[in-house]
């Protein structure tokens, strides 16, 4: 509870809105399906998740987007009846937006109760006594939603169940941006590398943005990519590794890009590699900030191949200099 009022304040004080980049849906659903079925076998509720038979992209602040979608569904645990059932589903309009919706076999609730549902301090289900107070959670998830941009609702039927929802914009998948010059172009280096094997290493949330380095990585074979999901892992392994360049995506679950530059600067072991960040926060002061504060390139998304590629070859020709330096 002091951690959501806590958690409350910080996204007041967060820049609005937040920070957005397109989010595959299946793969958030995945991860909440993992962090929730636990808690459903406990109590016998059965949770069914929908096929994606297409990609389905929104855009989202893809920590937040989680939160929400977990928050929704320990509720339909908490407040379902044993051995009840959830079903969490997905419709896209022709509206470019896209809802999501979870659905229990509680209660229900009154029309009485669902007007104070998503208020400060409210606890769902407090007359029946027994459950953790979940009104922060909702109030905290209604101000996420609203920060990407989204609405959040609810139906409820007394004594069917009821049915949470929120609606994001839909985007489309991401793809690597060429504008124009030619993709063998840009596979060939822009300054000549010197003959060895480049370690390269990427923290970063959002798989797709992953793929999309992969992809432009695998046409190099003297770069070796190494990958991490949030900044503390990334900081681990930074300095078991040695990479010769660091790609730091800002927005990361736990600690943010900027706190992991910060510690990786602390570390005589890491504190000269060149750190790139890679960015949602596309403007012109997040790209002051982020040089400010140490990084070597600012890249915003989404990721351009050719942008990347220079500020790569000259990330790597400063590690390359900095390595015979020390020898
Ligand atoms: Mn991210």
């Amino acid at each position: 509870m002091i951690d959501e009022i806590l958690d409350l304040a910080k996204i007041e004080s967060e820049q609005v809105p937040l920070s957005r980049e397109p989010v595959s849906l299946a793969e958030v659903m995945l991860e909440c399906q993992g962090m929730i079925e636990p808690q459903a076998q406990l109590r016998g509720i059965q949770v069914t998740f929908p096929q994606f038979d297409v990609p389905c992209f929104v855009l989202a602040a893809r920590t937040r987007l989680k939160q929400v979608l977990i928050n929704l569904l320990s509720n339909a645990v908490k407040y379902n009846r044993p051995g009840g059932t959830i079903i969490v589903d997905y419709t896209t309009s022709a509206l470019e937006r896209t809802r999501v919706s979870v659905r229990d076999t509680g209660a229900g609730l009154y029309p009485e109760q669902l007007a104070q549902l998503f208020q400060a301090f409210n606890r769902l289900g407090q007359e029946a006594g027994g459950e953790e107070g979940t009104g922060i959670g909702l109030m905290v998830a209604k101000r996420l939603v609203e920060l990407m941009g989204g609405v959040i609702g609810v139906e409820s039927t007394v004594g069917v169940g009821s049915v949470f929802w929120f609606e994001l914009i839909s985007v489309a998948e991401p793809h690597l941006s060429t504008e124009g010059d030619d993709v063998e172009a840009s596979a060939r280096p822009h300054v000549p590398r010197e003959a060895r094997l480049h370690t390269l290493l990427y923290v970063e949330d959002n798989p797709a943005n992953l793929r999309l380095v992969e992809q432009i990585i695998a046409r190099h074979p003297d770069i070796r990519l190494l990958t991490a999901v949030d900044g503390r892992s990334g900081i681990e392994i930074a300095r078991v590794s040695q990479p010769d360049v660091i790609l730091l995506d800002i927005n990361l679950p736990g600690i943010n890009g900027f706190e992991a530059l910060r510690t990786l600067r602390s570390d005589p072991s890491t504190a000269h590699t060149p750190v790139i960040a890679i960015s949602a926060n596309a403007m012109p002061r997040d790209i002051e900030r982020g040089l400010k504060a140490g990084f070597f390139r600012y890249i915003t998304k989404p990721i351009k191949v050719d942008e990347f590629m220079e500020a790569l070859d000259v990330a790597l020709e400063a590690a390359g200099k900095r390595s015979d330096k020390s020898k």
